[in-house]
């Protein structure tokens, strides 16, 4: 099965240094989730991982699937197999979510996918996410509120079948019942051949999606790592505890 491996990863953003020797492998059919406090560059390793042009390793490796993928470009890296929701622009005008997600699947699969075959799946998912037939017809986040917002990317990733998905703060602006749906998309997606890293501040969204491994950061990497009481005990006792 395939794996992310980060190894003692460096980055620097506009010249100062925000992770500070990282190292953290996910893989496929595992779900990971990384907490800290805010600040701690958790954001920045979601872009890392992305291969956001302002985000510059200065040392260390990103791996996937026994490759060094440090210096490909992030429609290489989508094409991979590599999902990353904040890397696709918050709004295009004029591009529809159909048109969109049909260029998207179509450029992240060897065969591009018939249309007929296209649509069920995407009205099923959808479905599923509780999301209107109108959103079809919709520009891509044009006037989406945040649920709606956060329902896309679920959708994203249903329709692209990543190998390792990055979601960053999917939570947050979302109502309960929004969080229920979003979390219910997730977990169905969950297998062996899909590897999750679920950063999030809260440990609200872990009532939903239980992890089997949590890490906490700090200081621009990992300070400690458990399973899923990791995060009770975060619930508990808060972040204090790391912030130096
Ligand atoms: P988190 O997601 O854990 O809240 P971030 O990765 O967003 O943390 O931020 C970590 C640190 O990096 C912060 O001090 C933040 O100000 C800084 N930082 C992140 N992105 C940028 C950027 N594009 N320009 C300048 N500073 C940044
Ligand atoms: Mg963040
Ligand atoms: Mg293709």
């Amino acid at each position: 099965s395939a794996r992310i491996e980060i190894e003692g990863l460096k980055v620097e953003v506009e010249g100062k240094e925000i992770l500070t020797g990282l190292d953290l492998t996910v893989a496929q059919g595992e779900t990971h989730a990384l907490m800290g406090p805010n600040g701690s560059g958790k954001s920045t390793l979601a872009y890392a991982i992305a291969g956001h042009p302002a985000y510059e390793v200065t040392a260390g490796a990103i791996r996937f699937d026994g490759e060094d993928v440090t210096e490909m470009a992030p429609n290489e890296r989508a094409a991979a197999g590599l999902f990353l929701a904040m890397q696709y622009p918050t709004e295009i005008p004029g591009v529809s979510l159909t048109n969109f997600m049909r260029t998207a699947v179509n450029a992240t699969s060897e065969e591009d996918m018939p249309v007929r075959q296209f649509m069920t799946k995407l009205r099923e998912h959808m479905a599923d996410l509780k999301m209107d037939g109108k959103f079809l017809e919709r520009n891509v986040n044009e006037g989406f509120s945040g649920g709606e917002k956060k329902r896309f990317e679920i959708l994203q990733m249903a329709m692209l079948k990543p190998r390792i998905a990055v979601l960053d703060e999917t939570d947050s602006g979302l109502d309960v019942d929004a969080l229920r749906i979003v979390s219910e998309g997730v977990n169905k997606l969950r297998g062996p051949d899909l590897g999750v890293l679920l950063i999030t501040h809260y440990t609200r969204i872990l009532n939903y999606i239980t992890p089997d491994h949590v890490h906490v950061m700090a200081g621009g990497r990992i300070v400690k790592t458990g399973g899923a009481d990791l995060a009770e005990m975060l619930e508990a006792e808060g972040y204090e505890q790391f912030e130096s």
